[in-house]
């Protein structure tokens, strides 16, 4: 079997993998990834050809990044998990949509069921050195005073729904080129289009244009991690062809939520290892979007970034018979939608003012967006011997009628405030969206702790795991700007180890 020799071996080319990379010298490691070597500017080419022959957007953005790799398919993960699950270069991290803020204090104090084994303060450092990489603002108040990439127009949204809402700040998506930090590869700037996945100006913040060129090997399918005793001597990958065995000190997992339990499920693990917590815990989040309307004017489209005011009287915990329920909540910038103008425009608006009122109706409309968390307690597993990824989730459906609940109070709490409600669309019936995937290997003050406090799998001398399986708990948060900040943290520490 060929053989390669690095000090450490990286698995997965994401966000985690190569913010931990970045960190390492040039020449120690080797990133291994199994999505294929693409240029971006192809996957554009074939989503724009797959749209000129009439292909809906989520086909012809399936069909833009298909892989021809049969181990790198597109698969549904379970009964409720509605999103499907995409292995290429850069992972996930391609499609966030860099709505990502830094978790609320009550998640780092909650004691309930998976405590967080770090404080907000102790996270603080890093969560500002992830602001800077992803090119965000994490924390609502630092608001337009953020240091890379202030958002245009942000001051016109932050009192734009008053006197029914309070005064907030925007959460955006980082707009690539536009930024203060000359060194990144960084393409077009955001133009605001929309549909966002396969951007035409290739603005979006994916891995490939934040970070400076690295070593990865593309192709490489990472089957196993080698253990002598408690240390791990090697990873062994399939390149298509044949089996590459890559000797190392050190293995850094960043294969995401999914694929890292199951790689470690693949090898023989060392008895240390608290295999019994393994893949259980799976956390993600629901969604639900409510039109709302106010007799006013809304500025919208004059931010041309994905950018999002939070709501902050539903952003919240919930209580619930099975734990508290955290919600974040986004009134969008982009315009309604469809779906809420048709709400608005009712025959009775027309009936009782003519054009003037749906002219009216059209401008006040707007859309709130809702994540809700799917609590740990109902134990979504990542199944681990199954030859394809696959969730365990049937104790999600406990969640449905308290998130009804949910919903119905955040329509009360906004009709108080004179926010009228069009129309709800409760997408939380049918399932979750996969995105997220938090908390598969946790690392929690907890008996389902798996992992050493230096970012370290219990139960091993060397391999380390990053991304979102190592977060015990995200509440109503998408976990990215938290998973790259921990990331920062394990970089920091494997540098200087
Ligand atoms: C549609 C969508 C929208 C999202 N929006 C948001 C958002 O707005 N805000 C937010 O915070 N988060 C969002 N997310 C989540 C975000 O994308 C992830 O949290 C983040 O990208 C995870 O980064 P990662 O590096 O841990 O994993 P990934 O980016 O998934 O990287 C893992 C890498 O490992 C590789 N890999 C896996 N197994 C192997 C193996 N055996 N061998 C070799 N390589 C392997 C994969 O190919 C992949 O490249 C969204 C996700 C999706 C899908």
């Amino acid at each position: 079997m060929q053989t390669l020799r690095y000090q450490t071996v990286i698995i997965g080319s994401g966000f985690a993998g190569r913010t931990v990379a970045s960190h390492l010298q040039e020449g120690s490691f080797i990133i291994l990834e199994r999505g294929e070597d693409r240029d971006h500017s192809e996957t554009i080419k074939r989503y724009q050809a797959a749209k000129d022959r009439g292909m809906r957007d989520f086909d012809a953005e399936a069909l833009a990044f298909r892989s021809d790799r049969p181990w790198n398919r597109f698969d549904r993960l379970s009964e409720f998990c509605y999103s499907q699950f995409a292995m290429v270069r850069g992972g996930a991290s391609n499609w966030w949509g860099g709505k990502s803020s830094r978790f609320s204090p009550e998640i780092f104090r909650s004691q309930e069921g998976l405590p967080w084994p770090l404080t907000l303060d102790e996270m603080e450092p890093f969560y500002r050195l992830a602001e800077r990489r992803l090119n965000i603002a994490g924390d609502p108040l630092l608001g337009q005073s953020r240091e890379a990439a202030p958002i245009e127009g942000a001051a016109v949204w932050r009192t734009a729904f008053a006197p029914h809402l309070q005064p907030s700040h925007l959460y955006a998506v980082a707009v690539s080129k536009n930024n203060s930090l000359g060194t990144l590869t960084g393409q077009g700037a955001c133009q605001g289009r929309g549909h966002c996945a396969v951007c035409k100006e290739d603005a979006k913040a994916r891995p490939d244009n934040r970070f400076m060129p690295m070593n990865i090997l593309h192709d490489a399918y990472v089957l196993e991690i080698e253990f002598d005793g408690d240390s791990a001597t090697g990873v062994i990958f399939f390149d298509g062809k044949q089996t590459i065995r890559v000797e190392c000190e050190r293995v850094l997992i960043a294969a995401n939520g999914v694929e890292t339990p199951r790689l470690l499920a693949r090898s023989e693990l060392p008895s240390g290892v608290n295999v019994g917590a393994l893949g259980h815990f799976c956390q993600d989040h629901a969604h639900l979007e409510i039109d709302c309307w106010i007799p006013k004017a809304l500025p919208q489209g004059a931010i041309g970034a994905l950018s999002h005011v939070q709501v902050q009287e539903l952003s919240r915990m919930y209580a619930t018979p099975l734990g508290e329920v955290e919600t974040s909540a986004l009134a969008l910038t982009h315009g309604p939608g469809h779906r809420a103008l048709a709400q608005a425009l009712q025959p009775h608006w027309v009936k009782r003012g003519g054009a003037a009122a749906i002219r009216q109706g059209l401008a006040g409309t707007f859309k709130i967006f809702v994540e809700l968390e799917t609590l740990a307690q109902v134990d979504a597993r990542v199944d681990l011997e199954s030859e394809i990824a696959v969730i365990h989730d049937k104790g999600y459906s406990q969640l449905i009628p308290h998130f009804d609940r949910i919903t119905d109070d955040m329509c009360a709490t906004l009709a108080r405030q004179g926010v009228t409600v069009l129309g709800t669309h409760r997408f939380f019936r049918s399932g979750y969206g996969g995105h997220h995937f938090v908390g598969t290997t946790n690392w929690s003050r907890s008996p389902h702790n798996m992992m050493e406090d230096d970012g370290r799998l219990g139960g091993t001398s060397n391999v380390y795991v990053a991304g979102s399986s190592v977060i015990p708990r995200s509440g109503g948060v998408a976990p990215t700007l938290t998973l790259v900040a921990l990331a920062e943290r394990l970089g920091q520490h494997l540098a200087a180890a």
